[in-house]
């Protein structure tokens, strides 16, 4: 990572993932001090989730034998899954649900389907960050966040994952309990899916190992929506979708709790410094504090 001088004397570093995402991520701040105690927590930017050893990623689904991409009503996987995406977005019809998880998992094209990695239209998540990003001291009084600040996004759009450490349960405890003795912050996203009686849950903590997904602040009124997208494996993928045209260096937020509906538990954010840690969204719609998981 290197440092530059603005005319502004705003720091700058021109891209954190240091070329692994297709569109750089700039983090911009005012005092070197701001980055070295992140760098001293966050050293390690990743485009996708790790998995720990022990935790299976092996291809998994089937894939279709089209030749190009995918546009032929005989593709395996439209006739198996459907097809989310339109004109490189996510179909609006899906961001108008209220309980998305439950009904709703993404499936893309995989590395077993023989169509193009470049011109099929069912693959999207898998590329990473889709433009350029920007990370920047919020003055929400919630720390990093990030933004677009060179263009809009439009709805439907795909912006990033949320992407870290994939651990398991009982592993995200120690991490919550470590990180609450320390008075750290945590970011670890619990996702809960109901499939048919069993709840599958993927836990994802980008504290140390993540991309720009983790700088993302919650909002009771957010502007992204999170969806699980599955592509080679059984562990999801939490992409991070626009639910609205998006102004250019508006602050980009997601509802950690799933937000579409109250009684959603199926994404919750364990933060530490306090188990109801005070929500500074400033939305009309806010709840006043953050979702925490209860079975942590
Ligand atoms: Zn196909
Ligand atoms: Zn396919
Ligand atoms: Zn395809």
């Amino acid at each position: 990572m290197t440092e530059k001088i603005k005319e502004n004397r705003k720091f700058i570093i021109e891209d954190i993932s240091n070329g692994l995402e297709r569109f750089p991520v700039s983090l911009i701040y005012d005092e070197i001090k701001e980055f070295e105690e992140l760098r001293n927590i966050f050293y390690k930017y990743v485009n996708n989730c790790v998995t720990l050893p022990g935790t299976t990623s092996d291809s998994y689904y089937d894939g279709c034998d089209c030749k190009d991409d995918c546009e032929s009503e005989d593709c395996g996987c439209k006739s198996t899954h459907g097809f989310f995406y339109v004109s490189r977005g996510l179909n609006p019809a899906f961001l108008q649900s209220t309980s998305i998880l439950p009904n709703i998992s993404v499936y893309e094209c995989n590395s077993n389907c023989s169509c193009s990695s470049v011109k099929c239209p069912n693959r999207l998540t898998q590329h990473g960050v889709s433009l350029p990003l920007q990370i920047f001291k919020s003055n929400s009084g919630c720390g990093w966040g990030v933004r677009s600040h060179t263009r809009k996004i439009r709805k439907g759009e795909f912006v990033c994952e949320y992407a870290g450490e994939i651990i398991k349960t009982d592993g995200a405890k120690r991490r919550w309990i470590t990180a609450k003795e320390k008075n750290e912050d945590n970011y670890i996203l619990c996702l809960k899916e109901h499939v048919k009686d069993r709840i599958l849950r993927t836990n994802i903590d980008p504290t140390h190992i993540g991309n720009v997904g983790r700088f993302i602040n919650h909002s009771c009124d957010s502007n992204l929506q999170i969806f699980l997208t599955r592509i080679n494996s059984l562990i999801p993928t939490a992409a991070l979708f626009a639910k609205r045209d998006i102004e250019i260096n508006e602050e980009l937020s997601f509802d950690y709790a799933g937000g579409m509906n109250d009684n959603n538990d199926n994404i919750q954010e364990i933060n530490i410094n306090t188990e109801r840690k005070k929500c500074l969204c400033g939305s009309q719609y806010c709840k006043k504090f953050l979702p925490f998981d209860q079975s942590l």
